[in-house]
């Protein structure tokens, strides 16, 4: 058993100490697991959608309960961590309302009588999850996981206990019987013998490449499926027609939002040259305008880091690309756990501030004189997450989808996930789908049945 804290990254000041559950425990809560799924999976579709609902109305009723610890954890501005906890009440409801279809039976015609799909849950699913958005990225996992009949149990971030203790919360005052969903509170080291216990049938995981690499190893040692979320270094691609007011705000969100620490966020910037200079502009006066300081005030868009070590690694990659010749148009500075919004102009292919994730507020800018020269950089990725164009000729950027390596494009807006969406990556971005049809898929048997 270990003391993990759980630190104030805005102040320094220590919120909570938890004790991590010994291995004996795990190994009880595991089994407890299992035999809820017996329970669980026999339940009806409708009987599953009222907890859910319950779920939801749990949530909006609570958002700013639920939304104030989120931000004391992580230092997320306090309007961004409410938007956070309404946004799992709707993944909540879309699967409440939309699981039964998705996992209808599906026919399908062949030589039988009558020949289907049948899908079904597979069990006890581990869910290894991130801070970033500490209720987001675990709902989207645990609403389809639940609908389908599956059990969730989840292994947090470290940084994050209270809100996985929180989350834990929302499904029991629902009303879900016991062990339908518990949190572990376990070091990263207990995740190999969690996923070699018989009980747990797969895993995912939304974080760093090593993290999911590791996971994936054990969990492939054990036969057992695993879907991955990994990093991202997402284009912004901004042509000369575009839209420039629109898309100066759009731009400034997809980087700056949850202070910069998104997956999903558009860190380098690709400006057609044409414009470079009035969009660099316009866009430098409006960052330095963005309301940085106490992530529990409501004005607030900017708050601190995670974890102090994280703003540091940062500033390192900054420092690097500067020395490497990026001109910083702004910001660039560190204060403990708080890094100023910057913006690097005149980047190259090879500085770290392009090939590395910043996970931060940084944005990166290089210039393009045609579409194919931006597609190829948008594509000297070694990840794939997504990307987003900005045109008004929407027609032509149709065109061009298919030449980007992504899990997904947008045209004219960021690079956001919604319950009704697929949402996944390829390349090092990882594998497998979340939210949608396809995200409920993801951990259910597919059964073929056949009548003659
Ligand atoms: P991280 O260090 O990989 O941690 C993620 C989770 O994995 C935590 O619970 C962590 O536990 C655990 N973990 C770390 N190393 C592990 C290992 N070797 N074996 C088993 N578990 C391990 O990532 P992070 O720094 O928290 O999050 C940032 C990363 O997540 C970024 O790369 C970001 O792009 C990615 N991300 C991806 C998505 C997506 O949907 N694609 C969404 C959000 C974030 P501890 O906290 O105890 O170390």
């Amino acid at each position: 058993m270990a003391e993990i804290k759980s630190i104030n990254p805005y102040n320094g000041n220590e919120i909570e100490t938890f004790q991590t559950h010994t291995p004996d425990e795990i190994r009880r809560i595991l089994t407890k697991a299992d035999s809820r799924f017996r329970q669980w999976r026999k339940t009806s579709f409708e009987d599953r959608s009222k907890l859910m609902i319950a779920a939801a109305n749990e949530l909006r009723g609570n958002k700013e309960e639920y939304a104030s610890l989120i931000s004391r954890e992580i230092g997320k501005p306090i309007s961004q961590a409410i938007a956070e906890v309404e946004k799992c009440a709707w993944v909540c409801e879309y699967y409440a309302v939309n699981a039964a279809n998705h996992l209808a039976d599906e026919s399908i015609a062949t030589d039988a009588r009558k020949s289907y799909v049948s899908y079904e849950p597979l069990g006890v699913i581990l869910a290894v999850m991130p801070w970033n958005y500490p209720f987001w990225q675990v709902f989207r996992f645990a609403a389809p996981a639940l609908m389908a009949g599956n059990i969730g149990v989840l292994k947090h971030a470290s940084n994050v206990f209270g809100s996985a203790l929180n989350i834990e919360r929302v499904f029991t005052r629902a009303g879900f019987p016991e062990y339908c969903f518990t949190s572990l509170l376990v070091e990263k080291e207990m995740v190999k013998a969690i996923i070699e216990n018989p009980v747990v049938k797969a895993v995912t995981l939304t974080g760093s490449g090593p993290a999911g690499a590791s996971v994936a190893m054990t969990a492939g040692e054990n036969i057992k499926k695993t879907v991955l979320e990994l990093g991202g270094n997402n284009a912004l691609i901004v042509l000369k027609d575009c839209d420039m007011e629109a898309t100066l705000e759009t731009c400034i969100q997809a980087r700056f939002q949850n202070t910069g620490q998104s997956c999903i966020a558009g860190k380098r910037l690709l400006l057609d040259e044409a414009i470079a200079d009035e969009f660099l502009s316009s866009l430098v006066k409006k960052v330095k305008a963005l309301h940085n300081g106490d992530p529990a005030h409501p004005e607030t868009y900017i708050g601190t880091l995670a974890r102090e070590d994280l703003a540091e690694e940062l500033e390192a990659q900054v420092l690097k690309s500067i020395r490497m010749g990026a001109k910083l148009e702004t910001g660039g500075k560190r204060n403990a756990a708080y890094f100023e919004p910057t913006i690097l102009s005149g980047v190259t292919s090879d500085m770290p501030v392009f090939v590395e994730e910043t996970f931060g507020p940084v944005l990166s800018v290089t210039t393009f004189r045609s579409i194919d020269e931006a597609i190829d950089l948008s594509n000297r990725s070694k990840f794939g997450l997504g990307v987003s164009i900005f045109t008004r000729d929407v027609t032509a950027a149709e065109k061009w989808v298919n030449r980007f390596e992504e899990g997904a494009v947008f045209i004219n807006e960021l690079v956001k996930s919604d319950p009704r969406l697929p949402f996944g990556g390829i390349k090092e971005s990882g594998y497998g789908r979340e939210l949608s049809e396809h995200g409920i898929k993801e951990f259910v048997n597919r059964k073929t049945v056949y009548i003659k």
